[in-house]
């Protein structure tokens, strides 16, 4: 196959330039060729040449103009530079082999064809020749542009020794099979079920890179019901893990709370892609199975989950090296919160309610209903319906309230100074006691939220504790 018109593409001329007065082979590799054959754009285009890399790239920078700067890893023999928004990385054509006990192998030169032995999938082991003899022609020695069509994941050589080799690579096969809706080839997928304790050699941060990717994918429950089918999950990720399984007790049964928490995920997918808002999806329950319990009467309950879960977040995500930072804020945040917009809606939705809820959520409030509506996960279409109308009369409510009181990123209207400095006192505990008392006067709607009547609500608590206005 010829792909000489496909590939328009003037950094590959250059480079076919180039090569080609010196004879040395050079080739398009990776997932930039895998990625022609399914119609997407990647803007990272990996180079493998029988020569130099690193003098190949710039050679290659420097016939450009402008001419791109060039960074180079001597270490690992690769140099890369950006031109026109892609990512041209360069290396010379190499053969790998591993010891057992680490995932770093030896590199040695080697041909085209040991670099795509090395590969990790068919489907990413396609290579086109940029030398003029042959230029555009494609190089498949596995099959992969027929694994493209049939939508096959599968390794290039034995999957036993490709996964041991590198086990990241079976964090890659789902990750793959997710983000592309594909199937991983049964003796391929065997192959990760025999091979899971090899994942201990990964480090989390790479292990989550992947999971991030199975989560920003259009139907992350793909890749999740692999990963625990895989037995991967409950190595790196046994919080979720634990939501599996349901129990009945005189004949009353809970949902499954795994394949709960991947519906609402996959709902929170179609509605928003921020990662985030999509983490907080997968843990909002993840507090149910410490909560779990069986009462007579009321069947099966999990109260407080919410308070359980949040305080789990931290653990949780300092194990999966997530950032400690204002996302895991922001997730604790929504997990916390994440019935309150549904109590609003079964009860009688008073202001105040809708009042303290803004209060709580501040600017997270959108992403929060986000995530109450991808919560509905009946089967009952009706059911669904009447919830989401609910929730359509809590937004309305919030936004009614949020006009007449904006309390979104609430200010207290009175500060700690003009406090002390009404009743000429100096610094004490009765100073947040009155802000404290002033704002849980507007979240109950007792007084406006505005200086003029916090003020004069100060001056009664304040007197009402035995001070006397002095300014
Ligand atoms: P994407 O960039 O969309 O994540 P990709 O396939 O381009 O997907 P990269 O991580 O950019 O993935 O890697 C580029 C190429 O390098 C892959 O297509 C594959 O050929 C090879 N590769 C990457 N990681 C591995 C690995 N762990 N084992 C074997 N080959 C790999
Ligand atoms: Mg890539």
């Amino acid at each position: 196959m010829n792909l000489k018109d496909t590939i328009n593409n003037s950094v590959f001329s250059k480079i076919s330039d180039i090569i080609s007065g010196q004879n040395i082979d050079t080739y398009v590799i990776g997932g930039f060729v895998r990625d022609v054959f399914l119609q997407r754009a990647n803007k990272d285009i990996d180079i493998v040449t029988t020569g130099d890399g690193i003098e190949l790239a710039k050679q290659t920078a420097q016939s450009l103009h402008p001419s791109p700067k060039v960074s180079v890893f001597k270490n690992f023999g690769t140099a890369m530079f950006k031109y026109k928004g892609v990512e041209y990385e360069f290396v010379g054509t190499r053969k790998e082999s591993y010891s057992y006990d680490s995932r770093k192998p030896m590199v040695s030169k080697g041909t085209l064809s040991d670099d795509q032995n090395r590969r990790d999938f068919t489907i990413n082991a396609l290579a086109i020749s940029l030398h003029k003899n042959n230029y555009g022609e494609l190089i498949d020695p596995f099959g992969g542009v027929e694994d493209i069509s049939r939508k096959i994941i599968r390794t290039p050589l034995d999957p036993d020794i490709t996964f041991s080799d590198d086990p990241l690579r079976m964090m890659r096969a789902i990750r793959f099979a997710s983000q592309l809706n594909f199937t991983i080839q049964d003796d391929t997928f065997t192959a990760i079920q025999r091979n899971t304790k090899r994942l201990d050699i990964i480090s989390m941060e790479r292990i989550i890179d992947e999971c991030h990717k199975i989560l920003l994918s259009d139907v992350p429950s793909r890749g999740f019901l692999l990963l625990d089918k895989a037995e991967l999950l409950v190595q790196f990720f046994p919080e979720l893990s634990a939501l599996k399984g349901f129990e009945i007790i005189n004949n009353q049964g809970h949902k499954d709370n795994f394949h709960h928490t991947l519906e609402v995920v996959d709902n929170i997918a179609q509605t928003s892609s921020n990662l985030w808002l999509r983490w907080a999806a997968l843990l909002h329950d993840i507090g149910k199975p410490k909560t779990k319990k069986y009462i007579e009467g009321q069947g099966w309950t999990f109260h407080g989950h919410e308070f359980v879960g949040t305080k789990m977040i931290p653990r949780i995500f300092k194990r999966l090296r997530l950032p400690l930072n204002e996302k895991m804020k922001y997730i604790e945040k929504l997990v916390l919160l994440h019935l309150r917009p549904i109590i609003l809606a079964t009860e009688e939705a008073t202001d105040s309610a809708a009042r303290r809820l803004l209060f709580d959520a501040g600017d997270d409030i959108d992403d929060l209903m986000l995530l109450c509506e991808a919560d509905i996960t009946s089967k009952n279409h009706q059911k669904v319906q009447t919830y989401l109308n609910n929730f359509t009369l809590v937004r309305t409510k919030l936004q009614e309230v949020e006009e007449k009181d904006a309390l979104r990123n609430w200010q207290p209207p009175i500060s700690g100074e003009e406090i002390m400095k009404t009743f000429s006192i100096k610094p004490s505990p009765i100073i947040g006691e009155i802000k404290t008392a002033i704002r849980e006067a507007i979240l109950d709607g007792i007084i406006q939220n505005n200086h003029e009547s916090a003020y004069a609500y100060m001056i009664k608590i304040g007197t009402e504790k035995g001070l006397t206005p002095t300014h």
